[in-house]
């Protein structure tokens, strides 16, 4: 694997509770993979509920 320490999560919307695939760096940041201007509804606070280092798709 390439540098970046990265791991697949999911992420869920605190305002609407819509669920997005998302990147959780090293540092603790959490990025909404394809959702750089956070969630449909215009919210940017999110909480993780995948969490597993595993996650196949
Ligand atoms: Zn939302």
């Amino acid at each position: 694997m390439p540098g970046g320490e990265s791991e697949r999560t999911v992420v869920e919307c605190l305002e609407c509770g819509s669920a997005y695939a998302a990147r959780r760096w090293g540092d603790g940041t959490i990025q909404p993979i394809g959702r750089k201007n956070g969630c449909q509804c215009g919210a940017t606070a999110f909480r993780t509920i995948g969490g597993a280092s595993e996650t196949a798709r």
